[in-house]
């Protein structure tokens, strides 16, 4: 976005005797002076300007509109607002409400009359509530989220009626958090009364530990029982916990005997969890089991496309085929890349043209291009451990072959740029969950097995040279 870089002091000194909302309104209009008629026509005039102290409240009409200013201008408006007001006011975005209750979170129910549990409010207070920003509406669909996303709608659609309880998994940043708000955003927007709480696993377990420091357990029972809709993100996070897998065990039967919804996600499929109670991963797959892949080249594409469409700096396609083509990772590693392209034209004042995404990514691509090749990965692996290399790429599973080809797995994940399915294919066509199973068991081995530590170590360095 293209901002003059101050503000001149004749707007501050005619300000500074205005009412806040006065103050405010001009605020607002500062922004006509500073971009193009068509954007501020677009973000900026919609939103609802207000001065609470040192806090400038943005209230944009919808959630995509909230995601682009989030996205595009936030720096911009906090930067012109400490030149403008003279001090570092803090921005806080709001999204106008359209109904007057909301998604209830345990703090919320503390001032109902609702029991309360006496878990940790400070805990749940961060993550009981939705995010506005993560709906369906801004979640690209492709081949590698299709059913995933088609089952989260069926679900918000129809809570407790299809599948109980969807089960999500993932890699990381592939859209399993964004996938489960959605869902919690689209019964909060079709039911007003819906009780609703998304809770990262993590939270969870420590809600579980407060319960019994304070003995209100039955309370902390009651909140659970009592949702229409559980999402509880990053499941794997409760294994090696007892306590807390009895705990979500009699949660989870109590919510679906009762038809609750309960959404689920998980790094791995469920059988593929380490220290979690079989009774409770078979509980976990009798409702839907879905993948989300990582997304193939055009997906990325799209995701690009969409997330700069309508930005101050927009993109072209075959910008976004660059970028796409680079960051293969994960959506949160492109979107990461994307920020850092803008950030770089806008710094510069430039346009975003190739050129320009490969100086902004240049640190990126330089470590791309110190990459080792998968092929010198399993070659060295076999010829260090003496077995053949078609061994080591054949499906067997003795000790000798299978620990080497889990430590190979492990540094091609760690090397190269490879995706889990793209690693598990050049082993022989094995499954993306094969490739992180062994990567989980290698980092567990090489915290108890200095054998192990000191063999990974060597190989990793002769890789990297
Ligand atoms: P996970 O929970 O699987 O680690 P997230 O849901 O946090 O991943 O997604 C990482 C980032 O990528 C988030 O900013 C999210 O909004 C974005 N993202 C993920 N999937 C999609 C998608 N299908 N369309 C648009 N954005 C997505
Ligand atoms: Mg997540």
């Amino acid at each position: 976005m293209e901002l003059v870089e101050s503000c001149g002091l004749q707007v501050i000194e005619s300000c500074l005797f205005m009412s806040s909302q006065g103050l405010s309104v001009s605020y607002q209009k500062y922004f006509q002076e500073l971009l193009p008629p068509q954007q501020y026509n677009s973000w900026i005039k919609p939103l609802l300007f207000e001065i609470d102290g040192n806090k400038v409240i943005l209230t944009a009409p919808n959630s995509f509109t909230l995601r682009i200013i989030q996205e595009r201008f936030l720096t911009a408006l906090s930067k012109q607002a400490h030149d403008f007001f003279g001090f570092p006011a803090e921005i806080e975005l709001r999204l106008q409400k359209k109904r007057t209750s909301k998604p209830v979170v345990p703090n919320e129910l503390q001032s109902a009359s609702t029991p309360v549990p006496a878990t940790t409010p400070k805990i749940q207070k961060s993550s009981g509530k939705l995010n506005p920003l993560l709906t369906f509406d801004t979640f690209v669909t492709g081949k590698a989220n299709q059913l995933a996303h088609a089952a989260g709608l069926q679900v918000a659609e129809t809570p407790g009626a299809t599948y109980n309880p969807l089960f999500v998994y993932g890699g990381v940043g592939l859209g399993k958090t964004h996938l489960l708000q959605s869902i919690g955003n689209l019964v909060a927007k079709e039911n007003s009364d819906a009780k609703i709480c998304y809770i990262h696993a993590t939270n969870y377990v420590s809600g579980v530990v407060k319960a019994f420091q304070t003995k209100s357990f039955d309370e902390f029972k009651q909140y659970y029982n009592s949702l229409d809709l559980l999402l509880i993100d990053d499941i794997q996070f409760i294994a090696d916990k007892p306590g807390t897998q009895q705990e979500f065990f009699y949660t989870l039967n109590s919510l679906i005997d009762t038809n609750k919804q309960v959404v689920i996600s998980c790094d791995t499929f469920p059988k593929e969890i380490s220290g979690i109670e079989p009774r409770l991963t078979s509980r976990f797959t009798c409702g839907l089991t879905v993948a989300i892949e990582p997304p193939g080249l055009e997906m990325r594409v799209a995701i690009l496309l969409q997330k700069a469409a309508n930005s101050a700096t927009p993109i072209t396609e075959d910008v976004a085929f660059f970028i796409a083509k680079h960051v293969r990772s994960n959506i949160r590693e492109l979107e990461g890349a994307l920020n850092r392209i803008e950030a770089y034209a806008r710094f510069h004042k430039k346009a975003i043209s190739i050129d320009l995404a490969k100086e902004a990514l240049k640190d990126l691509l330089a470590a791309q291009n110190k990459q080792v090749s998968i092929e010198n990965i399993q070659k060295t692996v076999a010829d260090f451990y003496r077995i053949k290399l078609v061994e080591l790429l054949s499906k067997k599973r003795t000790r000798a072959i299978a620990r080497p080809r889990q430590i190979a797995m492990a540094l091609a994940r760690e090397l190269t740029q490879l995706s889990l399915p793209e690693i598990g294919n050049t082993f022989g066509g094995r499954d993306h969950t094969t490739v992180l199973h062994a990567c989980k068991t290698i980092d567990s081995l090489r915290n108890t097995d200095s054998t192990i530590e000191a063999e990974f170590n060597l190989l990793h360095q002769t890789l990297r040279g």
